[in-house]
């Protein structure tokens, strides 16, 4: 149906609702039927030497979900309690995987506020490093993790190289959430190798922006992957005729990376009406998300929310997700539901106190 909408052109509440194109779907039909716990389906082979491939690395692990495939990560990376990962405050691995790394790796978290607001520095990791130089009192930091995207937000390749280099100095290891690293890949026009290269480990979802219906693909080195194959299966992540969604996932990599621009053009377009307005955002925009700062705009997000029915389009909140099958008819609208919000708050500033920032963040 080439010009149709698509049933979810008018969604913006995350990337995760993209939808099976056609072609993603007749993949399906096409595939092997083996049993990739045995290892013997070659659709699922094929897609873990892709990404292997395509990231430079020596192996892949085709997963259920980034939630698993990051878990996973930490879990081999990391032996023996005590033990600390060291990431952004905001990060995936430490807010919402449901205590992962507490209950599967016995790990702390430091939790780190970047100093610049948007994104870790290396200054910001040495100051909250946990050397393992024998005292007693302290959890050593062993992993580092770093999400790329995080908030829509591009870590510059630089920085990346300086925590990288550093990290190898330090014999830390360095694991990537990389669930969005598809989207710094399109807007800055860095290779996924090069990206892989500074990273002993990345995690690549594949259900959101790109429009798989499900999965994540870890990648690292072969006796990493191997171990993390281990885990996978203790945790019941085994999948035996993966191929139907492997290959499917295979064609949603071809056929949808190339169109993840639109994407970040449509958000740089709503981020710039909204400075317009005058509605201050809690991030820059270098890629699909428009983080509306609802409390320095005094800006009620629940009203947004109606708002945003009223015109037509799905918002979950201050957070807005752009994806390839959203249309220019709803982005449209999605201004016009920014701008009522945004007039009310001049007559009726909103003060949020006492509501859980956990609210309604999925
Ligand atoms: C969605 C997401 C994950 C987890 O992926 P699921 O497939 O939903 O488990 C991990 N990291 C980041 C940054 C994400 O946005």
């Amino acid at each position: 149906m080439p010009g149709a909408l698509s049933p979810v052109h008018n969604e913006f509440r995350s990337d995760t609702f993209t939808q099976p194109t056609a072609s993603v779907l007749a993949a399906a039909t096409t595939c092997t039927l083996g049993d990739s716990v045995y290892q013997e389906d070659a659709s699922t082979i094929a897609l873990e030497q892709k990404l292997a491939v395509l990231t430079g690395k020596p192996a892949g692990l085709f997963c259920v979900s980034g939630t698993l495939s990051n878990q996973l990560a930490l879990r081999t990376h990391l032996y023996q309690p005590p033990h600390s990962i060291l990431c952004d405050y905001r990060a995936h691995v430490y807010s919402l995987e449901a205590g992962g790394v507490a209950s599967l790796s016995q790990a702390m978290v430091t939790p780190v506020h970047p100093a610049n607001g948007d994104y870790l520095t290396l200054e910001d990791i040495v100051e909250n490093f946990i050397p393992d130089d024998g005292d007693i009192h302290l959890a050593p930091t062993k992993v580092i993790s770093l999400e790329q995207t995080l908030h829509g937000i591009v870590t510059p390749i630089e920085e990346l190289r300086r925590i990288s280099a550093w990290c190898k100095d330090q014999q830390v290891i360095l694991h990537c959430d990389g669930a969005r690293l598809w989207n710094a890949h399109i807007a800055t026009g860095i290779s996924m190798a090069e990206y892989c290269s500074l990273f002993d480990s990345v995690s690549l979802c594949l259900s959101k922006s790109l429009g798989a219906p499900i999965g994540s693909v870890l990648v690292g080195e072969a006796a990493f992957i191997k171990k993390a194959n281990h885990f996978k299966k203790q945790n019941g992540g085994g999948i035996r005729q993966a191929g139907i969604i492997a290959a499917m996932a295979s064609v949603a990599i071809d056929e949808n990376l190339p169109q993840l621009h639109r994407s970040h053009a449509m958000a740089r377009e709503l981020g710039e009406y909204c400075e317009s307005l005058g509605v201050v955002l809690e991030s820059p925009v270098h890629t699909n998300f428009v983080f509306i700062d609802t409390k320095k705009s005094k800006m009620n997000g629940q009203l947004l929310s109606q708002l945003a029915t009223k015109y037509d389009v799905k918002i979950g909140g201050s957070r807005i997700a752009f994806h390839f099958q959203n249309s220019n008819e709803a982005l449209q609208n999605v201004k016009k539901a920014v701008k009522e919000c945004y007039e009310d708050s001049l007559v009726n500033p909103y003060i949020a106190t006492g509501i859980s920032k956990f609210y309604n963040i999925k």
